[in-house]
């Protein structure tokens, strides 16, 4: 696999009376053709690293770092060029169809405005796409027509990941695309995404707390607490030798269905953004902490050529199990 999208020493700040570093130094790549999954609770940036691959932040701007895309480095991108680049290059799939979606116009409207937006296509052939990629996503071609409440929130899903499609993308963002849909819905939903994924070869960037979910659909996984990195690995090493208290915290505080545990979940709740502790972010709720974590932030150790994880306890070859 090759690169396709390489995010270096990102930070994007916030402002308001206090200015806000949401997401402080990270370091992550998006490779071709996978489905790179982006969990951590609420909070800590991955909704903000959506809207920045696609520099759609509000109130907010990357403070720092690069994202280069294919080469091209998006944080320095004129508006010109990102509007260029977004839906046929990366599109986004938030987690509300209903807000996303125009309710005056038809969905069929919807996805013609979003092909001709972009493209030279002549209005009946975009029409006939509009169908075409309804139908990909196994919506009813006839639903062209149909404006937004009309259909279910599996439907509009659906219908928010055809437009996704539109244009055929490198990279989708899916910023918790199921999460408002219930458990069998949801699942539909998730069998299409990877179905389509493996078809068309587009890479997916899907970003969830739902750590379950994330097991059964992506690649690769990366962890994030408190705005930083702390973790990225295979869905495999993630799952079977996960090395950061905080990644194993999350594993613990879901079921599996790869084997029976206990869930103990983790003691504390995220800190505030506004002041977030020295050293290891994750310090005042990890059990392992020591002196060291309370000021220093822990550098990347390499686990693998796959995983890395930033803790104190792998940089002195301290196993944290
Ligand atoms: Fe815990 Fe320290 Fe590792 Fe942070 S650096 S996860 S506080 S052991």
């Amino acid at each position: 696999m090759s690169v396709l999208c390489e995010i270096c020493d990102l930070s994007v700040t916030y402002f308001g009376d206090v200015d806000v570093k949401v997401i402080e130094g990270l370091n992550m790549t998006i490779e071709e053709g996978e489905i790179l999954g982006l969990a951590g609770e609420s909070g800590c940036g991955k909704s903000t690293l959506a809207m920045a691959l696609t520099r759609l932040l509000e109130n907010g701007e990357i403070s720092g770092g690069r994202i280069l895309f294919q080469g091209q480095d998006l944080v320095r991108a004129s508006e010109e060029e990102l509007r260029k680049i977004r839906w046929s290059r990366i599109s986004l799939v938030t987690q509300s169809a209903m807000s996303s979606l125009n309710p005056v116009l038809t969905i069929g409207e919807q996805i013609v405005d979003a092909i001709q937006a972009h493209t030279n296509t002549k209005t009946r052939e975009a029409w006939k796409r509009a169908e075409e990629l309804l139908s990909i996503v196994e919506v009813d071609p006839g639903r062209v027509h149909s404006f937004p409440h009309e259909l279910s929130g599996g439907m509009r899903q659906r219908v928010m990941i055809a437009m996704a499609l539109a244009l055929q993308p490198d990279l989708i963002v899916m910023d918790e695309p199921t999460t408002a849909l219930d458990v069998v819905v949801q699942k539909q939903v998730i069998r299409k995404i990877k179905e389509l994924q493996a078809k068309f070869g587009f890479s997916v960037l899907f970003i969830t707390h739902d750590m379950s979910l994330l097991l059964s659909i992506a690649d690769r996984i990366a962890i994030m607490y408190a705005g930083r990195l702390v973790e990225i690995g295979t869905c495999q090493e993630i799952r079977t030798a996960p090395r950061h208290p905080y990644t194993r915290g999350l594993l613990n505080s879901f079921p599996s269905v790869f084997e029976r545990r206990e869930l103990t979940g983790i003691g504390g709740s995220p800190p505030s953004m506004l002041a977030p502790p020295n050293g290891c972010r994750f310090h005042e709720r990890c059990t392992l902490v020591t002196e060291r974590c309370r000021t220093e932030v822990p550098r990347v150790t390499n686990l693998s050529a796959t995983h890395a994880a930033h803790c104190h306890l792998l940089e002195e070859g301290v196993t944290s199990g």
